[in-house]
């Protein structure tokens, strides 16, 4: 049995059938199912959560984000630069448009236009691909979509649930490693 490190009470230990992330993940809606272990003390109370592979979870979440066609955020579209580990400064360069320009984007003072938002899903999705390989894509698919904002209460998104599952990437490798997993049937 753990030991609380607050009051050295019992810790109890417990899997999280659907789990609502915090920060930035959960302004991105993502809920974790069953996947997310909660350690609570029994005597003060003091609890704490056990997220596996965070980085993994952040380029699943940006990839999965990317093939979805509900117009991004500016919040949204931070979260993709961010995840792809490039500067608001380097992300300019790359669209070829002035630093002020993403700023405007990211804080929701200037449409980002489908084109630019196309380029900014497809680099990502080709970003993180290594990183998010338990997430369904294709270029030609996110190429096509019909990106559309959305309107009205019925049309916004569903959560983003995803689960962790053990599984063999490579058959070379002695051991199955972690990957992060979208369920796409209705959570
Ligand atoms: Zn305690």
């Amino acid at each position: 049995m753990t030991i609380c490190s607050k009051c050295g009470g019992p810790v109890n230990t417990s899997r999280v059938a659907r789990y609502a992330a915090e920060n930035e993940l959960q302004k991105m809606g993502v809920v974790l199912i069953n996947t997310v272990d909660k350690h609570e003390c029994e005597s003060c109370g003091t609890a704490s959560v056990d997220i596996p592979d965070l980085p993994g979870l952040i380029a699943c979440v940006a990839v999965y984000r990317a093939t979805m066609p509900w117009r991004l955020q500016g919040f949204e579209i931070k979260f993709l630069r961010k995840a792809m580990n490039i500067s608001a400064k380097q992300f300019a360069e790359l669209l070829e448009v002035q630093s002020e320009t993403v700023s405007r984007w990211e804080n929701d003072k200037a449409p980002m236009g489908p084109a630019n938002e196309k380029l900014l899903r497809l680099l990502t999705a080709h970003t993180l691909a290594d990183r998010a390989p338990g997430v369904l894509h294709s270029a030609d698919t996110i190429a096509q979509l019909k990106i559309s904002a959305v309107q009205d209460v019925a049309q916004v998104p569903p959560p983003m649930a995803l689960y962790y599952a053990e599984v063999l990437l490579n058959k070379t490798a002695p051991e199955p490693e972690g990957v992060w997993r979208e369920e796409r049937k209705a959570a």
